[in-house]
């Protein structure tokens, strides 16, 4: 199929997007003339206009013939459900034995030795990480799916963002897909990368880095549980940095005039970040904590520091964040007398998500069809505050990272979420979205022009994606 205007079938999931991109890309290429300007433009709204979007659907998957095969899916269903009860007791047995990032070695044995039992060829510590694994099967040529597990947790809190759940799921999904594979309706590979440390957003920048993704598989897709359902759920990009200052203890009473207050430039900072929120962006976040305020209130604290998250929608624009930030740290610096360094975070930066159109939509069809209901993409588009490792997955394959509901109204990283993701019924939503996922998955493998689709938009979604980090 080759996509040759607006109109055909293919480009229409381009089309879909493209009103919005030409506009930003129209924009960032404004801001880019002005590269010293504070601020860009635009910035992604829900008020955008959006081309009709249940007509660009409905073409495509005219053209696609990628309505619902009914065998293909009894085939996913019935391996999915016949292991359904062997998945609830892992999740129970993951959300018990919370691990945090990086220290996930309970989750990584259990994993791995039920990958093994049913059949992948695994590879446990992969890609030099202790907690990171490889489960892979294949039955010959074609393409290579990949999906991903997280299974950290939080400190304190436990599995309040589900990773529990993410973990089956992508149990689910390989053997899912290995039954149609053993099936021999479809050939080709499929790929389980078990990635550690999604809180600390570390697990999948080092595979990127080390080319796990991109030398590995042709596609990359994993499920998020959530309090709503989004097929396209908006993740996005964060950096974090580390502040410190260094001033001259003194005592605090006799001789205060001695000393440099390390913690007066830490207010400071406080203050102008505080001030600064007004001049950012709606969709622009600056969070962080103070992690050393002094060591007793009758010295002048010598020495202060600081961790801050930096956060918009898209990564291009941290660098605008990080001069604003350095800015701040500079002044409050020189306004106190204070020696001051900061420390971004070395990995770089967690992108934020690409979805893939095509991928979104056979998704969203199966879930709808299977009694789903789902926001519209403007919607989508205006909510979502999280980021995630596998934004920088979506820049270098075609991905799909859909959040799903689990019949709780609580938000993620919250006692009560905590809670949701125990429950039955979380478990059955876990098990539906993993088959949407792996139907999706299974089109990849059957399908030439789906996954042509596929990567016509991924192309179009990152060139536009990938003008350079702004400061
Ligand atoms: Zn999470």
């Amino acid at each position: 199929m080759a996509p040759s205007d607006d109109y055909a079938p293919s480009s229409c999931f381009g089309n879909l997007f493209s009103f919005k991109k030409k506009q930003q890309s129209a924009s960032r290429r404004s801001v880019a003339a002005a590269r010293n300007a504070p601020a860009p433009s635009y910035y992604p709204a829900a008020s955008e206009k959006l081309p009709a979007y249940d007509e660009c659907v409905t073409k495509a998957f005219e053209h696609l013939d990628v309505k619902g095969n009914s065998e293909i899916e009894n085939i996913v269903s019935n391996a999915i459900e016949g292991v359904s009860d062997e998945l609830r007791t892992i999740s129970l047995d993951l959300h018990e034995n919370m691990e945090t990032g990086m220290k996930e070695f309970h989750a990584h044995d259990v994993l791995t030795d039920y990958l093994e039992s049913k059949g992948f060829t695994v590879t446990r510590h992969a890609y030099g990480m202790k907690t990171a694994f490889t489960a892979e099967y294949s039955n010959g040529p074609g393409k290579r799916i990949g999906f991903c597990s997280e299974y950290d947790g939080l400190p304190g809190l436990g599995q309040a963002c589900g990773h529990n759940l993410i973990a089956i799921s992508g149990l689910a999904a390989v053997i899912g897909v290995k039954a149609v594979l053993e099936s021999g309706k479809a050939s080709g590979k499929v790929i389980l990368f078990g990635t550690p440390a999604e809180e600390l957003s570390i697990g999948k920048i080092v595979l990127v880095q080390k080319r796990a993704f991109q030398d590995n598989v042709d596609v990359a897709l994993m499920l998020h549980p959530a309090a709503y359902h989004a097929e396209r759920g908006a993740m996005i990009a964060i950096h974090d940095v580390r502040l410190e200052f260094f001033g001259k203890a003194s005592h605090a009473s006799a001789a205060p005039w001695e000393g440099i207050n390390a913690l007066d430039a830490m207010v400071q900072v406080w203050n102008s970040i505080s001030m600064m929120r007004q001049q950012l962006l709606p969709t622009d976040r600056v969070h962080g904590i103070v992690t050393d305020g002094g060591k007793a209130p009758n010295v002048i604290p010598d020495y202060t520091s600081a961790f801050f998250f930096v956060r918009t929608t898209e990564y291009q624009q941290i660098g605008r964040l990080m001069h604003k930030m350095e800015e701040c740290f500079k002044a409050a610096a020189l306004a106190t007398g204070c020696e001051v360094k900061w420390t971004w975070r070395e990995i770089g930066v967690t992108k934020n998500v690409v979805q893939n159109g095509p991928m979104a939509d056979i998704y969203k069809e199966y879930m709808e069809r299977h009694g789903i209901q789902f926001p519209t993409p403007a919607e989508q588009a205006a909510t979502g505050g999280g980021s995630t490792d596998f934004g920088n997955v979506s820049f270098e394959v075609p991905s799909l990272h859909p959040m799903y509901g689990i019949h709780t109204n609580a938000a993620n990283h919250t006692i009560e979420f905590v809670g949701a993701a125990k429950t039955e019924i979380a478990h059955k939503d876990t098990i539906l979205a993993s088959k949407g996922l792996t139907i999706t998955a299974i089109q990849v493998l059957r399908d030439e022009n789906y996954y042509q689709a596929i990567k016509s938009d991924f192309e179009k979604s990152i060139r536009s994606d990938n003008d350079g980090l702004m400061m």
